[in-house]
């Protein structure tokens, strides 16, 4: 089936589906293949759970005439999904960056979301899967549509780009994350910048944070450019003003305090900041949605358990962002404090080097009760200060022998890690 008669057909839909699962009624299932499924096997499932049309790319699969075979779904889903875009013809916004994406998507949601309807990427549901799935979500009746893209190797953001085909991109920071895929931070820089690639080319608009002379580097030349940061020439001036624990900031004469921890969590409030302004939301708003936002799913959360703070930012970790929240943790008033660190994934060659370098930063700026676990960790040559653990399960033996009472603790690790997992154990 052609690309245009499936989208015929998807607008007859509620929407998409993946997942037989999670089917929602009269949405159109698509059958994608994962490393240990085939969608295709699971067209039965998806009609008894209320799925109004399949597209399957088995002729196997081929049930009855709700059923629509095309050559590849996965290709149909980005392809329709681009189809979609065009048609809605909404403004959209793109971004991705090493870290902190997530995170400042929802704070433009928030700042958005006072005066205009608009609807961003669920979850963290961006890939080639994601983005698509986000688009196809949106609607004409939209003011804008946020979409976080995420990459892992070259080229990817500009697929994702073409997919969603942003009137507005920015990048939150580059930083050293997927150095496998990837290959280094030059590698990086080029992968992410991809975004600013298809702005330019299609003469659209960049936001950038002038206190990132890499992306300062990245735009040169580029007219099309909105600056935001701590320099009083931005279009949007925004100050810092501290991070203790919170951030707080002052744009005009408005003072915002989040309930965000971590000084590198500024420019993702800048963003925001920058882009409300933009759209001519008023101070009051965009100081109570970003005052009102407050972070999940373990992303640098900070937690009273019992006589303990918590900083809990076991969601993901990489050398840049681990560095940077233990820098802010560093800065921390606290009589004792114990920190957790886990492994950081996805480095490949790159891996011993970040984790010693890691190790050697601890070991300056921390006197004790310091903790490493994992295998990358394991391996690094640290003093016998340093407590080192293989296994998740060893650190848990240790620690039913030592409580942490009136401590501030601080835990991160990749998500394959999943320290959050301490939390039942301190
Ligand atoms: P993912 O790649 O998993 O989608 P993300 O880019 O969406 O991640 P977030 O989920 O917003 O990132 O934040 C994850 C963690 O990254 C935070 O808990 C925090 O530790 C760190 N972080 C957030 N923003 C920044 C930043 N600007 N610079 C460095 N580290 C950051
Ligand atoms: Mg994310």
């Amino acid at each position: 089936m052609k690309i245009k008669a499936l989208y015929n057909k998807f607008k007859l839909c509620s929407g998409i589906s993946t997942d037989t699962r999670k089917i929602s009624p009269n949405s159109m299932f698509f059958a994608l293949k994962g490393d240990n499924f085939d969608g295709n096997t699971f067209v039965t499932k998806a009609f008894e759970n209320g799925a109004k049309y399949c597209v399957v790319d088995d002729e196997k699969a081929v049930l009855n005439a709700q059923c629509l075979l095309v050559s590849d779904t996965l290709k149909a889903l980005q392809e329709m999904a681009a189809l979609h875009r065009n048609s809605i013809g909404i403004p959209i916004i793109a971004l991705t960056g090493s870290n902190g994406k997530t995170t400042t998507k929802e704070l433009i949601q928030g700042v958005l979301s006072t005066t205009y309807k608009v609807k961003s990427t669920i979850g963290n549901l961006n890939n080639h899967i994601g983005v698509p799935l986000t688009l196809l979500n949106f609607d004409k009746t939209l003011d804008f549509g946020i979409v976080e893209m995420g990459a892992n190797h070259q080229k990817e953001i500009e697929f994702l780009s073409n997919i969603a085909q942003p009137d507005f991109g920015l990048i939150t920071n580059f930083g050293k994350a997927h150095l496998e895929g990837f290959g280094g931070t030059e590698g990086v820089i080029k992968g992410k910048s991809e975004l600013y690639d298809y702005i330019k080319s299609n003469n659209k608009t960049i936001f950038i944070n002038t206190d990132d002379k890499e992306q300062v580097k990245q735009v040169k030349g580029y007219t099309k450019v909105l600056t935001f940061g701590s320099n009083p020439n931005n279009d949007f001036n925004i100050e810092f003003i501290s991070a203790n624990p919170y951030v707080k900031v002052k744009f005009n004469n408005t003072v915002i305090t989040s309930q965000l921890i971590g000084d590198y969590n500024f420019g993702n409030i800048a963003i925001a900041i920058a882009i409300g302004q933009f759209f001519k939301i008023s101070e009051a708003n965009i100081k109570r949605a970003i005052e009102s936002y407050q972070p999940t799913n373990n992303r640098s959360q900070v937690l009273k358990i019992g006589s303990n703070r918590i900083i809990l930012d076991a969601y993901n970790a990489n050398p840049t962002s681990m560095l940077a929240a233990l820098k802010n943790f560093k800065q921390l008033e606290s009589e004792h404090k114990y920190l957790f660190l886990g492994d950081m994934f996805e480095l490949g060659e790159f891996a011993l080097k970040e984790h010693q370098a890691i190790v050697n930063f601890v070991q300056e700026n921390f006197q004790e009760n310091i903790f490493i676990i994992g295998e990358h960790f394991y391996q690094t040559l640290s003093p016998n200060s340093i407590k080192k653990f293989r296994r998740f399960e060893d650190l848990c033996d240790y620690l039913k022998h030592h409580k942490i009472i009136n401590a501030s603790v601080f835990i991160k690790g990749s998500r394959g890690m999943a320290l959050e997992r301490l939390l039942q154990i301190i």
